[in-house]
């Protein structure tokens, strides 16, 4: 888990309702982070986290030292399930950038 709910949250709740994967819980009262849910806004439309991002307090969602290997594995894992998502994805890198390649040849031989 990379991010943690601490004792200076102040319960105004902007967290819940801007995750984007619903890992922020709220039991007796107290806000915390699903582990096993969240995923550091990686993979979602958000470019930062949005628990930090947008908590009022100055510590009320702080941001939990991480292994260097496991933070390794966690962006190789991300960037490995993305291609899966995609697998004719080399193929259509290739011949876009083939087809550009050619376009700007043409253009200087043409000159
Ligand atoms: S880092 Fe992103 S996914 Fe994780 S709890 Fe915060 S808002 Fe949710
Ligand atoms: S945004 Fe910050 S203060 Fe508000 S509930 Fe979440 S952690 Fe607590």
């Amino acid at each position: 888990m990379a991010y943690k709910i601490t004792s200076q949250c102040i319960s105004c709740n902007l967290c819940e309702t801007v995750c984007p994967v619903g890992a922020i819980k709220i039991i007796d009262g107290k806000h915390s982070i699903d582990p096993d849910l969240c995923t550091n806004c990686v993979d979602s439309v958000y470019s930062v986290p949005q628990c930090q991002a947008g908590c009022p307090t100055c510590n009320g969602c702080v941001k939990q030292p991480n292994d260097y290997w496991e933070s390794w594995f966690d962006t190789y894992n991300s960037i490995v399930k993305n291609l899966k998502k995609e697998p004719d994805y080399w193929e259509t890198w290739f011949n876009s950038y083939s087809q550009k390649y050619s376009e700007q040849l043409q253009k200087i031989n043409s000159k």
